[in-house]
């Protein structure tokens, strides 16, 4: 029984390959293929539906029903059993169609007649392209042999709609990957850029879909998964010392071992697809269990052995190897996912990144932004939609892409882009001009840092140091732990870079967002209130110990400027500053040469700290405001969750009233104190912080230019008393009225 169904299926496949290798145009093709397999299944209907846009599906060709009804019925996803199929993407086989919940009868089609249903979705890879459909008069339920001859069908199909074999005169279709698209993701940095598409892990694509002989076919399969099996075993042996990638690779080791994964893919073959095809059909059912799997962990299985399945599908076809060096002219890398040291890797080659998942906080968010290079993320759709070498612009503004503009759109996108740059050449030219207002305040201007390649902006921004040098980033690009050398080599180049600037080195700031990837993952229900930054740098010091060694050695001698994270009440400073001395202490005893000066602040990110004692302020060297903390908990809205993210204005009264308070005390105890979050690089909240009394901003090095440029515009006295007013005029905002004012300049 069991072997008729094979060779059945394999007649079937044979069939599609004659009509797959055709020079019939599209429609034709479609037509052969509802007629082909309503003749080898013995069934009356056979039907093929696909997607006309997003939400509509229409029938392109059918054996069986009226022939008027094909390219006029059409339905909503969702709608009667065949948008059922579309919607779940799950099988619906029953034998009384018309009682089945969600039927819809479509009068032109005459299937009123059809007492059984049988739908399989078209989708390739989790894509969704159509509804392939079976029904016969006899009520009866389709057996397991021939949902499975359906489903192999539907894979074929929908391998052709990619090749675009469906395309062309009297088409039943667009051309796939040839229109021009927008796609909304979010930002994540930015910025404006338009380039060609890299995809980091090109799609493979299975064009040799039928086997002509199983045993060829098996043998192909067993030697790729012997091949895959060694290649996980020499990445094991490489990644000894990284435990998650450890962990991941031991998964992968098991499935390449496992008999039910090669089981299923060998029935694949025996019923007639390709060593690759099979391989494809097992992938697709994995990505069809994984869009249903509500289990995080169960997922996170499930997206291992997609991976494998890449694996198998590049080793079987020779395709997907990209390597650096055939980068196009202004790549624009897109992708699922990026680790912080493959993106590393491609540096500032890359224009911009698009992102099918991601989040703002993530490794690959930080290293855009270190590299200032235009990201927008969760663009759902990307990788299914991009081909390599497609042009496209990236709108890291506004979170939009737009994939194959067309003319208007990159006209459009153009002008906005020339802006920019005549903007840029304005800024450029008062590099070397201090930040003067009209009212004769001068604004020190620094910038923010992470990596050696950012010391050079220094230089080009008119930067005059760097207020907040983000330590965590060597951390996080590493798959272990870096040595204290290491890091007092790079310090030290950071030191020699700045030429005398003054850096302010932030200690390891992790947690929360931050994680090391050879670092014990904390189960914390709330990460942003839990351990992390000072916290753990307290608790279990050796870190932070190596760590000041390491600063302590870097400078040799030179000025060393220090500032610990997170700091919410005066204790954890003063034993954050004991740590210092011991270090000190130590060094000494070493005989190694300790700083020449010495200054220890901390961050204000917390605003109990605030309302600190006046003795810690007056202990203090200098305190720097992380308002991208200090004004989540401020607002009590997380900075990384979309949904509020941006539901509280930075120029709300209440958190401007707050930053008086706060530079007021400090004015009164003499505490020296800057503003490094990310607002002190927009120009109109930079401007009003400036204006109730601050006088230091650190800044992505892109932003000096624009919030110089408006601080020489302005009257700081004036915008001070636009403030005031607005606040005893009961507004929750001080924006409209400070717009109001920039606008009266013009
Ligand atoms: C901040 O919180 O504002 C800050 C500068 O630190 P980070 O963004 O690195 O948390
Ligand atoms: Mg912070």
């Amino acid at each position: 029984m069991v072997e008729r169904a094979e060779s059945e299926s394999r007649k079937l496949l044979g069939r599609l390959r004659d009509t797959m290798a055709s020079e019939a145009a599209g429609q034709e093709r479609l037509d052969q293929i509802t007629h082909l397999t309503a003749d080898s299944m013995g069934t009356e209907v056979c039907s093929i539906y696909l997607f006309r846009d997003d939400e509509t599906l229409e029938l392109c060709a059918t054996q069986g029903l009226n022939a008027e009804a094909v390219h006029q019925t059409r339905m909503k996803l969702g709608e009667g059993l065949v948008g059922r199929v579309a919607r779940t993407g799950r099988i619906v086989n029953t034998a009384d169609a018309p009682s089945a919940h969600g039927f819809r009868y479509m009068p032109e089609t005459g299937e009123e007649i059809y007492s059984s249903f049988l739908g399989v979705p078209i989708q390739r890879l989790g894509e969704k392209l159509g509804v392939l459909v079976m029904q016969s008069k006899e009520a009866r339920q389709f057996s397991a042999d021939e949902v499975y001859a359906l489903e192999v069908v539907a894979m074929v199909l929908a391998e052709m709609t990619e090749l675009g074999a469906f395309v062309g005169e009297g088409a039943a279709l667009r051309a796939r990957h040839t229109e021009s698209v927008l796609l909304r993701g979010s930002t994540a940095q930015e910025g404006t850029a338009e380039g060609y598409v890299w995809l980091h892990e090109p799609r493979v694509i299975v064009t040799n879909l039928v086997g002509d002989d199983p045993q060829t076919e098996r043998k192909r399969l067993l030697d790729a998964i012997e091949n895959l099996r060694i290649s996980v075993d020499q990445l094991l042996a490489g990644a000894v010392e990284d435990a998650e990638q450890v962990q991941v690779l031991e998964a992968y080791r098991m499935f390449a071992n496992s008999k039910g994964w090669l089981r299923r893919m060998e029935e694949n073959i025996d019923r007639g697809l390709s060593a690759e095809a099979a391989v494809e059909k097992e992938q697709s059912d994995v990505r069809a269990r994984m869009s249903q799997a509500n289990d995080a962990y169960l997922r996170e299985r499930l997206q291992d052995l997609d991976d494998l399945s890449n694996r198998l599908l590049r080793i079987l076809t020779g395709q997907g190897v990209q390597t650096g060096a055939e980068l196009p002219e202004n790549p624009i890398l897109v992708a699922r996912n990026i680790g912080p040291g493959e993106l590393l890797e491609y540096g500032r080659k890359l224009r911009g990144i698009i992102l099918e998942e991601g989040s703002v906080g993530s490794h690959a968010a930080i290293i855009a932004r270190a590299l200032a290079i235009p990201l927008v993320i969760n663009t759902k759709r990307i990788q299914n939609e991009a081909l390599n070498g497609d042009h496209v612009m990236v709108d890291g503004d506004q979170g939009i892409v737009h994939l194959r503009p067309d003319d208007t759109v990159v006209a459009a996108f153009r002008d906005k882009m020339a802006m920019q740059a005549k903007a840029q050449e304005r800024y450029a030219s008062i590099r070397d001009k201090p930040a003067t207002t009209l009212c004769g305040k001068t604004i020190r201007m620094d910038m923010n840092a992470g990596l050696m390649a950012d010391l050079p902006s220094l230089e080009s921004s008119g930067a005059e140091g760097v207020g907040l040098f983000r330590t965590e980033l060597q951390f996080l690009v590493r798959n272990q732990m870096p040595r204290r050398t290491e890091l007092a080599e790079l310090y030290a180049r950071v030191l020699d870079a700045a030429k005398g600037k003054r850096v302010v080195f932030r200690t390891l700031d992790i947690g929360s967002d931050k994680v090391l990837p050879y670092m014990k993952p904390q189960d914390e229900p709330n990460p942003a209130l839990g351990w992390r930054a000072i916290r753990v740098g307290l608790d279990k010091p050796g870190v932070m110990r190596m760590q000041l060694q390491a600063l302590l050695r870097a400078a040799n001698g030179r000025p060393m400027t220090l500032m610990f994270p997170f700091i919410a009440q005066y204790d954890e400073y003063r034993l954050a500053r004991a740590e210092v001395d011991k270090a000190i202490a130590r060094e000494l005893k070493l005989g190694h040469r300790i700083p020449e000066t010495l200054e220890i602040g901390a961050m204000l990110e917390t605003p109990s700290l605030a309302f600190a004692c006046k003795k810690f302020y007056e202990e203090v060297d200098f305190l720097s405001i992380g308002g991208n903390d200090l004004k989540q908990f401020f607002f009590a809205a997380d900075r990384e969750n979309e949904r509020v993210r941006r539901r509280y204005d930075t120029l709300n009264i209440s958190f401007l009233t707050f930053l008086e308070d706060i530079i007021t005390r400090c004015a009164a105890t003499n505490t020296p104190l800057s503003f490094c979050g990310e607002d002190a690089g927009r120009p109109v909240e930079a401007l009003c912080m400036t204006a109730l009394g601050l006088n230091a901003l650190s800044m992505r090095p892109a932003s000096i230019g624009p919030v110089k440029h408006l601080l020489r515009r302005c009257n700081l006295d004036d915008v001070r008393a636009v403030i005031h007013a607005s606040r005893d005029a009961g507004d929750q905002s001080a924006r409209p009225a400070v717009m109001e004012y920039l606008r009266s300049l013009t």
